[in-house]
């Protein structure tokens, strides 16, 4: 029989089968801190738990962790990038960035990509896999026993779309999220999706209380269909429609991601166009110079255009900044650092 993966277990779900296998309830209070509090990865380091049980754990069930393959510090900023090898040897990549409010963290939701978006890295080679909630949860364990520091805030805007991952990424927030394991608030968690309206719908029923990032990168349907796959199924118009929904529902104010991509969507009349998009709508966008990917062709525009960009925006009555860069001297542009990676073992194979 295949063991299960314990770290993705709620408390009442560990009850139900500590109960079955004839152990007290308590139990399952204890052994989750120790996954989750205190984070141990092995079954031998939860000493308050008798070590007959622990040898039952060990039969039934196994601790997810992941190995550090790789690990870029930057000299600029400190900013950390991890390249995370699974299980199943896959790799996906977070960055563990340093601000003066504390330190966050951008973690992945998948292996690869399937959403097709033609100026990114992780979608080049599709989807291989969704991540399970433990591995999730994992790559903010493993960065904080790295750096030996809290994990203040966490951004899903790594490798893969969590809304393709739905119920992983539920319950992976809702494990996060408990007081007695790691005790995020979920007001300080972002999830960005490339705009999967069915799902934003579901998502604004279940009272989370986290930010929405919406990766619009496109003021109409022309540019965001050719740029976002993506758009073909849900138009601009269908996704400002979910976000206002969303907004109704939850009270909490939609971010929106724009990657100015030069000659693309970066005009004046872009940024006209966003501006009458949002109206009505508090929103914050965040301008973010694309970062060309070698495989892409997709370049940016000078600062003078960014900023006039910008200057247009606020002129227009929309908040908007433009994101600073971190770790620029160790390509922390996501999916990066996995194609590297994956291209060098496959030259090693040869
Ligand atoms: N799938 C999710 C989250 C992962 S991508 C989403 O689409 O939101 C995280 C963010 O990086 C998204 O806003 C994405 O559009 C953006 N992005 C991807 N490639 C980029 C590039 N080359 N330059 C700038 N932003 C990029």
């Amino acid at each position: 029989m295949d063991r299960k993966d314990i770290k993705s277990l709620f408390p009442q779900e560990l009850e139900a089968e500590l109960a079955a296998l004839g152990q007290p309830k308590f139990r399952a209070k204890q052994i989750f801190s120790w996954l989750h509090e205190k984070r141990v990865t092995s079954f031998a380091e939860m000493t308050n738990i008798p070590a007959s049980l622990r040898t039952v754990l060990e039969e039934n069930y196994y601790i997810n962790t992941l190995k550090i393959v790789r690990r870029l510090e930057s000299k600029l900023d400190g900013t950390v990038k991890y390249l995370y090898e699974l299980k199943d040897k896959n790799c996906v990549e977070a960055v563990l960035m340093k601000y003066k409010h504390g330190n966050s963290l951008c973690i992945s939701t998948q292996v690869g990509c399937r959403m097709g978006c033609k100026f990114c890295a992780s979608t080049l080679a599709g989807l291989v896999r969704c991540l399970e909630p433990s591995e999730m949860l994992d790559e903010i364990y493993t960065a904080v026993g790295d750096s030996g520091e809290r994990v203040d805030s966490v951004v899903l805007m790594g490798i893969g779309e969590p809304l393709d991952n739905y119920d992983n990424v539920l319950r992976f927030l809702r494990l996060l999220s408990m007081p007695e394991g790691y005790n995020l608030s979920l007001r300080h968690l972002s999830l960005s999706t490339c705009g999967l309206v069915d799902k934003i719908d579901r998502l604004a029923e279940e009272n989370l209380g986290l930010t929405l990032s919406i990766s619009l990168h496109a003021p109409n349907d022309a540019i965001r269909s050719q740029t976002m796959p993506v758009n073909q199924r849900w138009g601009v118009d269908e996704l400002m429609r979910s976000c206002r929904n969303y907004f109704a529902k939850t009270g909490r104010r939609i971010s929106f991601e724009y990657a100015l991509i030069d000659g693309v969507n970066d005009e004046p009349v872009h940024a006209k166009e966003l501006a009458s998009r949002l109206k009505g709508m508090p929103a914050h966008v965040n301008l973010i110079p694309v970062n060309p990917v070698k495989e892409r062709g997709f370049k940016r525009g000078s600062r003078q255009k960014i900023e006039n960009f910008q200057h247009q925006l606020q002129k227009l009555g929309v908040n908007a900044t433009i994101r600073r860069e971190l770790g620029a001297d160790i390509n922390a542009a996501c999916g990066q650092l996995r194609r590297e990676y994956m291209s060098e073992e496959e030259e090693e194979q040869c």
